[in-house]
This record gives C-alpha cells, sequence and structure tokens, in this order.
C-alpha cells in the first residue's frame, strides 16, 4: 500500500501541493485569496475602491475580454492591473478570451511559478528530468509560446527542441529529420500543429503530444480524451498552464495554488461542485491581476478524488 502510494508521489512533480489533503487545500485556497483581497485594497488597480479591502471575491462582477481589452487600450501598456510595484521582465501578446491581441507581462515571480506548473503539467504528459522534448509553438510574442515551456523544461531537467509550427508537409519534412536523430518522447503542440501532425506519418511518433489549447479552442477542450494526447489547458494571461489532463484522461486539474477557478450562472453568481456553468478565473500570485475574467467557455468543478492522486480540482468542459 505504501509503496503504491509512494509511486504515486514520484509520478507528481510537487506531491506535497498537488496532493494536499482536501481540507488543507482548502485552507491555501483561503489563505492566498485573503492575501490577495488585502493587495488589492492596498493597490492603485483598477479593482480598488478607496483602500478599503473587499471582504469578498463576489464583491466583483466578471470581467469580460471586452472590459479587459478596453482597460488595456485605455491604461497602456498592460492596463491598471498589477497589484505590487514590481519590474516586469516578459511580456506578450494574449489572445485568449479577449476580441483583439492584447498585451500581458509577468516579473520574475510570476514566470518562476509558471516555469513550477509548467514542469507539473509536462511530467504529467510523461517528461521527467533528462527526457527528450521537442515543441512546435510560436516563439516571438505570441502566447502561449515556446519560451513559457523552455522554462518548465528547464525546470523539469528536461531536453527543449523548438522547432516551430508544424502545419505543412514541408515544415514536416524539416522537423522530422531533427526528430529522427533526437527521437523527442514527447511533442508539445498548439491545436493547429496537433490536428497536423496526429493525421500526418513519415516522423518519429512520439510516446505522447501534450496540446496547448486556449479558450478559443473550446470543442477540443471539451472533445473525448485521447490516450496519446494529454491536454493543457491555457489561458496565458492568467495562467499559461490554468489546468491539465493527469494519465487518468479524467479531467484537468486546475493550478489551485495559483489560479481560482469558479463557476457562475449568467448573474455571476457561484454555482455548486459538479453543476454546469460560465467559467470565471481569478489570478492567486500575479502581478498583473485578473479578477473573475470570464472565459467564455461552459464547464464544471470536481472536487472528488482522482485516480492520479492528485487533490486539486478537475474542469470538465461543456
Ligand atoms: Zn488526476
Amino acid at each position: 500500500m505504501l509503496a503504491a502510494a509512494d509511486k504515486d508521489a514520484a509520478a507528481l512533480y510537487e506531491p506535497a501541493v498537488q496532493a494536499l489533503a482536501g481540507d488543507a487545500l482548502v485552507a491555501l485556497r483561503s489563505r492566498q485569496l485573503a492575501a490577495l483581497l488585502e493587495r488589492v485594497g492596498r493597490s492603485t488597480s483598477r479593482y480598488a475602491t478607496a483602500g478599503v479591502a473587499p471582504t469578498a471575491l463576489t464583491a466583483f462582477p466578471p470581467l469580460t475580454g471586452v472590459d479587459l481589452a478596453a482597460e488595456v487600450d485605455a491604461h497602456p501598456p498592460f492596463g491598471r492591473l498589477q497589484l505590487r510595484r514590481e519590474p516586469f521582465i516578459r511580456a506578450g501578446l494574449a489572445t485568449a478570451s479577449v476580441p483583439q491581441p492584447t498585451p500581458t507581462a509577468w516579473t520574475r515571480a510570476d514566470l518562476d511559478a509558471e516555469a513550477r506548473w509548467g514542469a507539473r503539467a509536462l511530467r504529467r504528459a510523461g517528461l521527467d528530468a533528462r527526457a527528450r522534448s521537442s515543441d512546435c509553438l510560436d516563439g516571438g510574442l505570441v502566447t502561449p509560446g515556446t519560451l513559457a515551456i523552455s522554462d518548465a523544461l528547464d525546470t523539469l531537467d528536461a531536453l527543449a527542441l523548438p522547432v516551430g509550427p508544424v502545419t505543412s508537409e514541408a515544415a514536416l519534412r524539416r522537423a522530422a529529420e531533427v526528430w529522427e536523430i533526437v527521437r523527442p518522447r514527447v511533442i508539445i503542440a498548439d491545436a493547429p500543429s496537433l490536428a497536423f501532425l496526429y493525421e500526418a506519418g513519415g516522423y518519429p511518433r512520439p510516446q505522447a503530444f501534450a496540446v496547448l489549447l486556449v479558450p478559443g479552442d473550446a470543442a477540443a477542450l471539451a472533445a473525448a480524451a485521447r490516450p496519446d494526447v494529454c491536454r493543457i489547458f491555457s489561458v496565458p494571461q492568467v495562467c499559461t498552464f490554468t489546468a491539465g489532463e493527469c494519465r487518468a484522461r479524467d479531467g484537468y486539474h486546475v493550478v489551485e495554488d495559483g489560479v481560482l477557478a469558479e463557476i457562475v450562472d449568467a448573474r455571476g453568481a457561484p454555482q455548486p461542485d459538479r453543476s454546469e456553468g460560465r467559467l470565471v478565473l481569478t489570478t492567486l500570485t500575479r502581478s498583473l491581476a485578473l479578477l473573475r475574467l470570464d472565459t467564455g467557455l461552459r464547464a464544471a468543478l470536481d472536487r472528488t478524488p482522482c485516480a492520479c492522486g492528485e487533490t486539486q480540482a478537475r474542469l470538465r468542459f461543456a
């Protein structure tokens, strides 16, 4: 019994957080939420109301993508969303849940946290130290992109091999040459590259694909799970690795120590576990805070134990 538990723990990147007992997880969430609301009260962000810390997250109406884009437009470059005066060290253009590409940015602490959450997600896809991977994500400004993946692979001590998007035979021939030599265990892709590669031949098939899906990929998020595809739900303004499938392929584990997921009704009122509604997300630690961002997706939250040993809540998309 103990051996089985140890084996399961070893499969998780951060078992101390990912397999926290239910009551400890509830306590952690409420501590982080209280700290967030206190930071909001002390900030000069768009959420602050004359230095008074709000007592409940539900005091804030869901933030739509249109609201967010308007805030960033009116207060360039990133909107009045920062809760702590810390320097940003990376910026990118987020397209998830917003009507137009919207600048976002990360501090050192934000990037360190994302790298850890990314390591958790990629470990679930079958990568560990010294394992080889290759990613077909965009470089440059686009998020989720190859930079975030490289940080996560660094943290895992796994091999990164960025080859750029693979959505044509010519791109595949170029990538396949290096894949023949390196033999990646996991190929990391976005939805277009996965769609192309999944049907294509002529390259060494990896053990699994890890795919980063954004709110615009609603159908792919809700589709039936596949044993050789590990899906990661990415909302870069909130968290590049907001939630991810585990080996049980039975929902997406939320990074509950970084993101608070709520299911709400049309008026923004929280709904009970396992009932379907709109998915809104709140950043618990990020410097550019988003409170109750409306993803535009329908989902349900499940807090029952998962076969993989993780206790962090699972999302199921509708
Ligand atoms: Zn699981």
